[in-house]
C-alpha cells in the first residue's frame, strides 16, 4: 500500500508498532492477480528474482501417497491468466517493499491507540502520547485492528476451527519418488500437497527454490493458546499426522523450528470507512488461508486505494468511498469462498477444489 501511494506521488507515512521492520513467518503464495500489481508498480522483474515460480501442482493421496492429480503451473498460468503464480519467503517480499519506499517515510515503535476524523483532517493518536494529522488515515493494522475497534466497536474475530503449523525444510530432504511402486514423482520445483482427514498440507519452494515451505492446516475445535501464534515442535506435528503418507512424515522429520497458528476470520462487513479513516487488508476483511489470498487481497487493496486517492486528490473522502465500493464485494466473495473451500476439504471424499479462476483473472491495474 505505502509503495503504491508513494509511486503515485502521494505523501505517505507509515507508523508501525514494532520496534524494527522485519517479517517473521515463512512462505506466501502470490496469485497472478497479485503479480499484476507488482508489475504495474514496476516491480514485476524484481518479484521474479525474489520469488519462485513452481513447476506443477501435485496433489497426493494422504494415506498411500498415490497421485490424486497433477496440474502444470509454470508455462500454464502465465499464458492462461496473463501473469505467473509465484511463491516467496515473506522476508524477501518485505525487503522488496522496503527498497521501494524511502526510509524517512516509515516510523517504528509507533503504537496507534486511536484514530478519528476532525472536520477536514484525520488524527491518529499513539501510545507515546503523540498525535499526527493527515488528509486520510488508513488502518492496515491486521486482524486485531485497534482502528477497526475504534471505528466500529469491539468484537472478536471468529475462530474457524482450523489451526495450522508452519515450518521450513531444505528442499534436498524431499523424497522424489514414493507411493505405490514409486509411481508418484516430484520435481524439485513442484508445489505439492496432501488432503486428508481433518487436515491438508501444502508444500512449496521459496527463496531460490532451495527451501521448502510447509503449511499444515488441521481441524481443531479448541484453540487454547492465549497468543494466536505459538511455538510448537516436530513431535507435535508428526503426532497429528499419524497414519499419513510416509513421504510426508519423512519431510517432517527434517523440520527445525515449528510454529502453530490459530486461524481466525470475520464476517464480511459492508462499510470500512468512517469520515477520513478507512480500514485495509486484514483489518477490513480477515480471511482463512484456504485460498491463499489474504495478503493478495491486501496488496490489491493497496494498489486500488492509491489509484482512488490519486483520482480524487481534491476530495480524499470521495477517494475513500470509491476504494470501499470497489473492494468490498470482491474481498467479501474471497472470504466466503475461503470458508466454503475449508468446509469442502472436510468432506469425505472431498470434492474437487473450487475454481479460483475468477480470482486470478481479476485485474485491479486495468
Ligand atoms: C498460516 C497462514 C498462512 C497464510 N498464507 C497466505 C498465503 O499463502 N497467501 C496470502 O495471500 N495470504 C496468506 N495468509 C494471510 C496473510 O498473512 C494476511 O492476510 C496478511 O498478512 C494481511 O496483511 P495486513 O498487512 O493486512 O496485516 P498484517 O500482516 O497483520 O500486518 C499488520 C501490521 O500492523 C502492525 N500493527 C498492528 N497493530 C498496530 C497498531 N495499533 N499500531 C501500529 N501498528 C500496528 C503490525 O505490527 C503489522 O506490521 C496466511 C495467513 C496465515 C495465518
Amino acid at each position: 500500500m505505502a509503495v503504491a501511494l508513494h509511486k503515485r506521488g502521494l505523501d505517505v507515512h507509515v507508523y508501525e508498532r514494532a520496534p524494527a521492520l522485519g517479517e517473521y513467518g515463512a512462505g506466501l503464495q502470490l496469485g497472478p492477480n497479485c503479480f499484476r500489481v507488482f508489475r504495474a508498480l514496476g516491480l514485476g522483474d524484481a518479484l521474479r528474482r525474489a520469488a519462485f515460480e513452481p513447476l506443477n501442482n501435485v496433489s497426493i493421496n494422504w494415506d498411500d501417497g498415490s497421485l490424486r492429480y497433477i496440474e502444470p503451473m509454470k508455462g500454464n498460468y502465465e499464458p492462461r491468466f496473463g501473469a505467473p503464480y509465484m511463491t516467496a519467503h515473506r522476508g524477501d517480499l518485505h525487503r522488496l517493499f522496503r527498497e521501494n519506499l524511502p526510509e524517512r517515510r516509515v516510523s517504528v515503535s509507533k503504537h496507534c491507540i486511536g484514530a478519528e476524523s476532525r472536520g477536514e483532517i484525520a488524527v491518529a493518536r499513539f501510545s507515546d502520547g503523540t498525535e499526527i494529522e493527515a488528509d486520510v488515515l488508513i488502518g492496515a493494522d491486521g486482524i486485531r485492528s485497534a482502528i477497526r475497534q475504534q471505528l466500529f466497536g469491539a468484537d472478536s474475530p471468529r475462530y474457524t476451527e482450523q489451526m495450522a503449523w508452519r515450518a521450513i525444510v531444505p528442499i534436498d530432504r524431499v523424497p522424489r519418488a514414493f507411493g505405490p511402486n514409486n509411481s508418484t514423482r516430484l520435481d524439485r520445483g513442484d508445489y505439492f500437497g496432501w488432503l486428508g482427514p481433518n487436515g491438508h498440507v501444502i508444500c512449496y519452494p521459496i527463496g531460490d527454490g532451495d527451501m521448502l515451505n510447509i503449511f499444515a492446516g488441521h481441524v481443531s475445535e479448541d484453540w487454547v493458546e492465549e497468543s494466536w501464534t505459538a511455538p510448537s515442535s516436530k513431535e507435535e506435528l508428526i503426532a497429528a499426522h499419524a497414519g499419513w503418507n510416509e513421504a510426508l512424515l519423512e519431510i517432517y522429520s527434517h523440520v527445525g523450528d515449528v510454529f502453530k497458528w490459530g486461524i481466525f476470520d470475520r464476517d464480511p462487513r459492508p462499510e470500512w470507512r468512517s469520515g477520513r479513516v478507512v480500514l485495509l487488508g486484514d483489518a477490513a476483511h480477515p480471511t482463512m488461508p484456504t485460498l491463499a489470498q489474504g495478503a493478495n487481497m491486501a496488496i490489491e487493496d493497496g494498489y486500488v486505494i492509491a489509484r482512488c486517492l490519486a483520482d480524487h486528490v481534491d476530495d480524499p473522502v470521495a477517494g475513500l468511498k470509491a476504494f470501499v465500493a470497489e473492494r468490498q464485494p470482491r474481498t467479501a466473495r474471497v472470504t466466503l469462498q475461503s470458508r466454503q473451500q475449508f468446509a469442502n476439504n472436510r468432506m469425505v471424499p472431498a470434492p474437487p477444489p473450487l475454481s479460483r479462476d475468477w480470482i486470478f483473472e481479476h485485474d485491479v491495474t486495468a
